[in-house]
């Protein structure tokens, strides 16, 4: 697909003319060309954007909403296109992107349009003394920055708060996946969305990102990536005291007691290991397991792991396709060699898969499970963003906590036992955003979302996006 620029409500060519091929990672075809946009791209969406916002900024909220209920009923009514395309430019499987990816993109602008009506100001009375009340503002352009694994999901879960709250947005997704916020963009057109509201320029992350992060004219800039990255946005919006949020990596642990509910945490376990390669940031790459169990739940782990099918993400029945890229694949690959460096044993995985047809150039990694490993080696501290988990044993409560506290990463945990108390205890020390008990990736948009230490700072979802996204002013009256 020939992929434009969205600009001032048309599809446009990049400034410069220059284009990236996209690639398809299923084949290893290039399928379409993404516009390789720059500085002076992003400056022609701030002009759009400032022209659109005194507008935008100004419909009542319930005119707001319902541009936003008309584009999320149109992702629902092109689930199919989209999911397809979502496939293509990722490798997942297309009954993923079917159940999961588009129809959250959907709901994700459904949740923020019906959010921004129940949305409420503070109001503190200091006794008989004053009144204060808060009033919240839309800030005015927010860029919005999202990676390639879950490209339209995560797009929308920033765009949609900044929007819902009157706020103009310059999006950047990843050069690597750009059709399914190109087919957005049609879909805004068709929405009647006012020009300008939203904006989407496509390119490399070293330049159209970059000028995203650096524009006087952004003053909020919500980021979800790698941590490197973040790094850099954090520090490009510093000098312009950008309001920034982050949305970083994670090397989240499956904490597995010997008392857990067996069938269910060994079901869920594949899931989160394995879920879309292991490319989403809430996979768990670490199982921890009790040592009573350890040798029980390795076996029937391995067992279940081989007998994923890898392969042609359009073929239904296929669990995993394949990964991003083939420079990911390396990536993958690599920590496999480190890790048998590091004394670990693959018990099943560890290698390319070539599948047989349409896919044969196709980048694939067979689900890998490794033991052995310590676990302050680089395998088990670095983020690996791929179909590899290590299993770990451990003896005692205080152990779990401090092998799974015992990262630079803090975004979530899983655990999974059936004595109430010690779910608590356990959830109470553990350093990550989202701790979930018997389950994993059970989300209620209304939480809180995000993580510690170097996962990221600051907090989407509910109504901390739609905080996020406004300017509190404290009007105080005496009386
Ligand atoms: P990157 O950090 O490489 O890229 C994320 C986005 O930032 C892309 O659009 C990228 O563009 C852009 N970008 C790159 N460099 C810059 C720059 N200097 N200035 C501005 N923008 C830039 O992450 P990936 O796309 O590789 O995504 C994988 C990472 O995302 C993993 O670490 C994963 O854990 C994390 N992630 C975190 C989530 C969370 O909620 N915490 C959720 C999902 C993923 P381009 O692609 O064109 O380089």
């Amino acid at each position: 697909m020939h992929v434009l620029n969205y600009i001032g409500g048309e599809l446009r060519e990049p400034a410069g003319g220059a284009y990236l091929d996209n690639i398809e990672p299923a084949t290893g075809a290039v399928i379409g060309r993404t516009p390789d946009s720059g500085a002076p791209d992003v400056e022609e969406a701030v002009v759009a954007a400032e022209k659109a916002f005194p507008a935008w900024s100004s419909l009542s909220v319930q005119e707001r909403s319902g541009h936003l209920l008309r584009i999320a009923g149109l992702i629902e009514e092109n689930r199919e296109e989209l999911a397809l395309a979502e496939s293509n430019d990722t490798g997942k499987p297309v009954a993923l992107a079917e159940t999961v990816d588009i129809p959250r993109a959907a709901s994700n602008f459904r949740f923020y349009a019906t959010a921004i009506e129940h949305f409420a100001s503070d109001a503190h009375a200091m006794g008989r003394t004053a009144l204060n009340y808060t009033l919240r503002a839309p800030i005015g352009l927010a860029g919005c920055i999202s990676p390639w694994n879950l490209p339209l999901y995560l797009l929308t879960w920033k765009i949609a708060p900044a929007l819902a709250a009157g706020n103009c947005v310059i999006g950047k997704p990843s050069e690597l996946t750009p059709t399914t916020a190109f087919l957005l963009s049609r879909i805004c057109i068709e929405a009647g969305l006012p020009a300008g509201v939203l904006n989407i320029v496509h390119g490399h992350g070293h330049k159209a990102g970059a000028a995203v992060a650096d524009h006087p004219g952004i003053p909020v800039v919500s980021f979800t990536g790698g941590t490197a990255t973040g790094r850099r946005i954090a520090a490009a919006a510093a000098p312009n005291f950008k309001r920034v949020s982050l949305e970083l990596g994670g090397k989240n642990p499956n904490i597995v007691f010997a008392d857990c509910p067996y069938e269910d945490t060994l079901q869920t376990a594949l899931l989160s290991s394995f879920s879309n390669q292991g490319e989403i940031c809430l996979c768990g790459p670490r199982i921890l397991v009790e040592r009573p169990l350890y040798e029980t739940f390795r076996d029937d782990f391995v067992e279940r792991t081989r007998g994923l099918t890898v392969g042609d993400p359009r073929e239904a029945g296929n669990r995993l396709g394949a990964v991003v890229s083939e420079a990911h694949m390396d990536k993958i690959l690599s920590y496999v060699e480190l890790a048998r460096e590091e004394g670990g044993r693959v018990l099943c995985g560890g290698q390319r898969v070539r599948v047989n047809g349409r896919c044969r150039d196709g980048w694939f990694v067979a689900p890998t499970v490794i033991e052995g490993l310590a676990p302050d080696c680089r395998t088990n501290q670095e983020e690996i963003f791929g179909p590899v988990v290590t299993l770990l044993p451990f003896d005692s409560d205080d152990e779990a906590v401090a092998k799974a506290n015992g990262t630079p990463y803090g975004l979530a945990a899983m655990v999974w036992t059936d004595n109430l108390g010690r779910a608590h205890r356990v959830a109470e020390r553990l350093h990550a955003g989202i701790i979930w008990i018997n389950c994993w990736m059970l989300r209620d948009l209304r939480t809180p979302f995000g993580g510690m230490k170097q996962s990221g700072v600051g907090r989407e979802g509910g109504f901390e996006a739609l905080r996020f996204f406004t300017e509190p002013k404290n009007v105080c009256i005496k009386m």
